[in-house]
């Protein structure tokens, strides 16, 4: 047991689950209602209506009562068959478990990427993916995975250059797309970009507690997943989208979840606050103030290209000698804090701060202020003040719409 006991709000600043605002958790305490009755089926379809928007798709979105690695697994089950090949890009420790739950799924992966961990310092190489289609000529390759936001690393990467890939190779492999903390903090456009399945979760941007998960699909995944042969079940997208036509669901929903998700579409997409890009205008403010303070720190960013700097984390790289999971640790016994443990090749090397989504400018001066301490208190020499630099930041930077007018 822990030999504090912390007053005021904990300071949840990992990169999801993020922190869930007042008004979702006020939604989700209404009372559990009968998922087959009139009620729920105005519910459901206010959700899938709403999540298509967020998604930016005309197309089916399925919802899944799982942790987005459900939504992984049933990207891949409806649209492969045993021993397809599948081309996997290494971004990080979140493509990595990807990757392996292909493998492990009796696919062909092969897992393309830079070596050793400057992979995990960019975003997909889509000239790889090129280079790697033109080569299959015979289209083995039955789908190009990549992830949207590594969570393990801070990069965002380009998915319209990776679709311009696959069709530079005239290629018909899918395009699957792991957006599961990217969504709702990071653009994201699923129709536009030409996305054949993307994969999202609760817990990150929709600032909902984990436990629902999503694919969004296009019209050939649909086609595709009709004599796709990988076992499904629970999985399956035919019976949830034929059911979903009238606001229903095949098994038992997240009730109190889905009454939690209206009210976070409600939230991001309100007109008088500037719909979605508003939302992705300020998680960039966010991330630049934060990486400002990074930088006055005189420590290093994890992502090491900025073209490809995350909206939603930023991973601060510790001096060499100084473990990040001590700092992390001090700092969560000091100040209530959470940060983001390095995952994978980076672990220990550096820690994550989270400004996905319901954040504001001050509680991310606070939270840069107890980075800054337990830095401090870690015997790690700063250049100089981080929160300072963050501060003038936000202040010499107005947000794109008022807070109050
Ligand atoms: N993919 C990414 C990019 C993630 O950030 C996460 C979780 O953090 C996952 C997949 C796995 O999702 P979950 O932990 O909800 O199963």
């Amino acid at each position: 047991t822990l030999d504090f006991h912390p007053t005021g709000r904990h300071f949840l600043q990992i990169p999801g689950p993020s922190p869930v605002p007042d008004r979702i958790l006020r939604a989700m305490s209404l009372p559990t209602i009968d998922h087959r009755g009139p009620e729920f089926a105005l519910l459901g379809k206010r959700v899938l209506a709403g999540m298509q928007r967020i998604f930016q798709t005309k197309h089916p979105v399925v919802i899944y009562p799982a942790s987005g690695t459900g939504a992984w697994e049933a990207a891949l089950a409806n649209t492969l068959s045993p021993g397809d090949a599948v081309l996997m890009y290494e971004t990080g420790h979140f493509a990595s478990l990807w990757n392996r739950m292909a493998t492990r799924l009796g696919l062909q992966t092969e897992f393309l990427g830079l070596p050793g961990v400057e992979g995990w310092r960019r975003g997909v190489q889509a000239d790889l993916i090129e280079k790697r289609l033109r080569e299959d000529s015979q289209h083995r390759i039955k789908a190009v995975c990549v992830v949207h936001n590594e969570t393990s690393t801070g990069a965002t990467s380009d998915i319209k250059a990776v679709r311009k890939a696959i069709d530079a190779a005239k290629h018909p492999a899918l395009l699957m797309v792991d957006s599961i903390s990217g969504l709702a903090s990071a653009e994201y456009r699923h129709d536009e970009w030409g996305v054949d399945v993307c994969v999202s979760g609760s817990q990150k941007g929709l600032m909902l507690p984990p436990g629902i998960s999503f694919n969004a699909l296009s019209p050939k995944a649909l086609e595709v997943s009709k004599n796709a042969k990988l076992p499904k079940s629970f999985w399956a997208w035919d019976e949830m989208v034929e059911m979903n036509k009238t606001g229903y669901f095949p098994y038992t929903p997240n009730t109190n979840l889905l009454y939690g998700l209206a009210e976070a579409c409600d939230m991001l997409l309100e007109e008088q606050q500037g719909g979605l890009d508003t939302v992705f205008a300020r998680h960039q403010r966010w991330a630049e103030g934060v990486r400002a303070a990074v930088r006055a720190w005189g420590l290093e960013i994890q992502c090491a290209d900025p073209s490809v700097y995350s909206p939603v984390l930023t991973g601060v790289v510790m001096p060499d000698g100084v473990d990040a999971d001590k700092v992390r640790q001090l700092i969560y016994e000091r100040f209530d804090l959470s940060l983001g443990t390095g995952l994978g090749k980076v672990k220990g090397r550096m820690f994550r701060i989270g400004h996905l989504g319901d954040c504001n400018d001050l509680t991310l001066v606070a939270a840069l202020g107890g980075c800054e301490m337990g830095l401090k208190l870690s015997g790690v020499k700063l250049a100089g003040s981080g929160v300072q630099a963050a501060m003038d930041h936000f202040a010499s930077h107005a947000s794109a719409v008022p807070l109050k007018k």
